[in-house]
């Protein structure tokens, strides 16, 4: 049974190496598939899979049937299925796995042949499953036939940031640590009273909590830097390619042209502290939206706006690489923290859980590489949270495109505003983010699904 504890999410959990558009509909399906395929190699041998007619299908219900078409959740579940890794592989190849597999309907598992058309075998479902309410929002079942029968089936669901569970499955809800780590938190409160009461930097409470978790620091750091470096490099392809993005809303891409107005010394001097940390978000989420390598953080719409506070702070503060690592371990904890006591998927919460959890995080991270007190994190994160509470998910087509790519700007900003707004203060505040959490967990309950990633309401209607 899993705990569902805030404490045994680490940052390798919440920033995770993938490709766009979305974390809970191209990411997570893909993430599905090629589970459900891993079921199917431990379930038939060669033998089985050689006799009689096989087929797998795959149905797609709730949000990922009515936003799955432009957030490519199709092309990911075939990539999936074909044994394609959503990290190992390049996106050039996940891509071309669709139109591989409409030419040639065919998945080699364990040596035999299996029957998967994309265009028969994938199905876009209406909101319910057999008559019953659906287990979540973002829902795939996934079958393995024989002669028409189903031998296998799994009921997996996309839970965001490219967490994927399988519907129904026991989770220990309990607020109780199982004793397994040094440093046990489930609330905000409980991790400022550690970094408190212990003294040692913010990173630290999460450093020792992995070590128990089987990760040595060293290892941990190797990691964080390669998804500093993929960042890094996600926001070069960014600032150096033009064109339109995919999809058919003819978006044009900006990064680049706002960058070179910056880089040429014209744009008007009081707009450049915020064009720069807006230009890097939308560096990152420009490529995520083309279906490019990028980081969830914490999930892929939201993925450019920490990359706009880091990289903004590293250049303007020269902060070195452990730095920067160590903001990344204090921003998974306010992510960790969302996804717990909130959620971080803008199907189940709207966009407040994804760009206001990206800012909370943003703005904590910060404040902790700029040297602030546990207090002033915990200030800053819900600055960061308060100011995006009840924001909707309203992309228009269902593309990560609009509001998407500017709203990543528009966070960038405000984090670094609440990181400077708590900064300037002793970290005393009103409002909790305990608190704000459980406001915004109440939010996204009352919030109507039409502005829950359904691409159904606001400006999705244009
Ligand atoms: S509006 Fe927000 S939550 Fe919705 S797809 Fe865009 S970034 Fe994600």
């Amino acid at each position: 049974m899993e705990l569902q504890r805030a404490d045994h999410i680490g940052p390798l959990d919440m920033f995770k190496i993938g490709i766009g558009p979305s974390s809970s509909h191209t990411m997570g399906p893909m993430v599905a598939a090629r589970a459900f395929r891993k079921s199917i190699e431990d379930h038939c041998s060669e033998a089985e899979l050689s006799e009689g007619d096989w087929q797998v299908t795959v149905d797609l219900f709730g949000s990922l049937s009515a936003t799955g078409k432009g957030h490519a959740t199709d092309g990911a579940v075939c990539a999936g299925l074909a044994g394609l890794h959503v990290r190992e592989n390049t996106p050039d190849e996940i891509w071309a796995t669709q139109n591989e597999l409409k030419k040639d309907p065919w998945l080699n598992i364990n040596g035999a042949r299996v029957a998967f058309d994309p265009d028969k075998d994938l199905l876009w479902r209406k909101w319910r499953m057999n008559e019953k309410a659906l287990p979540h929002p973002n829902t795939m079942r996934f079958r393995l036939l024989k002669n028409d029968q189903v031998v296998l089936e799994d009921i997996l669901v996309s839970v965001g940031g490219g967490f994927v569970e399988k519907a129904g499955a026991l989770k220990d809800n309990s607020t109780t640590s199982d004793g397994s780590l040094p440093n046990p938190y489930n609330t905000a409160a409980d991790f400022v009273n550690l970094v408190n009461e212990s003294g040692k930097p913010a990173w630290q409470i999460v450093l020792e909590n992995e070590e128990a978790r089987g990760t040595s620091e060293a290892e941990l750091r190797q990691e964080l830097q390669i998804i500093l470096d993929t960042i890094d490099g996600c926001i070069e392809r960014g600032l150096s390619t033009e064109g339109i993005l995919p999809g058919g809303l003819n978006v044009k891409r900006r990064a680049k042209s706002i960058y070179d107005l910056l880089q040429s010394g014209s744009a008007p001097a009081w707009t450049e502290s915020d064009l720069r940390p807006s230009v890097y978000a939308m560096a990152v989420n420009e490529e995520n939206a083309a279906g490019g390598r990028v980081v969830t953080a914490p999930t892929n719409g939201a993925s450019g706006l920490i990359p706009g506070v880091f990289r903004t702070l590293k250049e303007i503060h020269g902060l070195s690489n452990e730095t920067l690592q160590n903001g990344l371990i204090v921003a998974s904890v306010i992510g960790a923290l969302v996804k717990v006591h909130a959620s971080i998927s803008g199907a189940e919460v709207g966009c407040q859980g994804e760009v206001g959890t990206s800012c909370a995080m943003a703005a904590a991270a910060a404040v902790a590489m700029l040297g602030g007190t546990a207090n002033q994190i915990e200030q800053a994160a819900e600055i960061g949270i308060e100011h995006h509470l009840g924001m909707t998910c309203d992309p228009i087509m269902g593309l990560v495109q609009v509001p998407c790519i500017e709203r990543n700007a528009m966070g960038a900003v405000k984090a670094l505003n609440a990181a400077a707004l708590s900064l300037a203060s002793d970290g005393t505040h009103l409002v909790s983010l305990d608190k704000a959490l459980s406001v915004m967990k109440q939010t996204g309950l009352d919030m109507n699904k039409k502005y829950k990633e359904t691409s159904t309401g606001g400006l999705a209607l244009g």
